[in-house]
């Protein structure tokens, strides 16, 4: 199949996310893997009765609630909304806070989560090969999109897309159709031309499938299809594999 484009998911399909990257902190005597420290460093200035384990609970608390919404009808909530959450778990009004907290603290967040994103040595050349003949696009769950953004620029492949497509900016996440073909209009393509290439088959596979895409699913562990899935046409254990498919010669 010749396929004029080809759509990405990023986290876990373009990047890797290694959650044991993330800064260490210890609560109440147990380490964990979190952004709360620089959190709580941030909100000190702000509100400096609210200890470190505090943060923490309300990190999670607000965590909790984002994907408790989310999985209602796949909207996404923002950075701002989750930290909003964040604010009132802590029993702080956000009418009383410095205005631009809430920026300061989703910096300070999405800076440790982006040093814990690796982009794979052997993936820019491979996508610069691709954006040689085929539309390239990222379409990503993610409720922050200059940090998706940041991650593209740091590894030097953001100009090799056509569109770069955040759930952020879009109101919907993967699997609904919304933002799949919020990417299509933006690159100009057709779905029956295009092949979606992601780790997730209930988020990515799906999804694709039901605007009319082809999909290639990354399945590096070789797990098995869920019951109920259509498979996807491919299915691969590294994004490397993906070039004998969409350029054979
Ligand atoms: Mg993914």
């Amino acid at each position: 199949m010749a396929y004029g484009a080809v759509f990405f998911d990023l986290f876990d399909t373009l990047v890797r996310f290694e959650r044991d990257r993330l800064p260490e902190i210890e609560i109440s005597g147990r380490r964990v893997r979190s952004t709360a420290g620089h959190l709580h460093a941030v909100l000190a200035r702000a509100a400096p009765q609210v200890t470190l384990e505090e943060c923490y609970a309300a990190l999670q608390a607000s965590w909790q609630e984002a994907e408790r919404l989310r999985a209602i009808d796949h909207r996404e909530v923002p950075a701002r909304e989750r930290f909003a959450v964040f604010f009132q778990r802590l029993g702080l009004d956000g009418a009383t806070l410095p205005p631009d907290l809430d920026v300061a603290l989703i910096d300070a967040h999405r800076r440790e989560l982006a040093k814990a994103a690796s982009f794979p040595a052997h993936h820019r050349p491979l996508l610069e090969r691709l954006a040689r003949r085929h539309c390239l696009a990222v379409v990503s769950n993610f409720d922050y999109s200059p940090t998706a953004l940041a991650i593209l620029e740091t590894a030097g492949v953001r100009d090799l897309f056509a569109t770069i497509v955040v759930s952020d900016e879009v109101g919907w996440r993967k699997p609904r159709a919304d933002i799949f073909q919020a990417a299509l209009q933006r690159a100009g393509v057709e779905p029956h031309h295009t092949l979606f290439v992601g780790d997730r088959i209930d988020i990515d596979v799906v999804g694709a499938h039901a605007v009319g895409m082809d999909a290639a699913w990354i399945n590096p562990g070789h797990d098995p299809l869920p019951p109920g899935i259509a498979p996807p046409i491919y299915e691969i254990r590294d994004l490397a594999d993906l070039e004998a498919i969409v350029d054979p010669s």
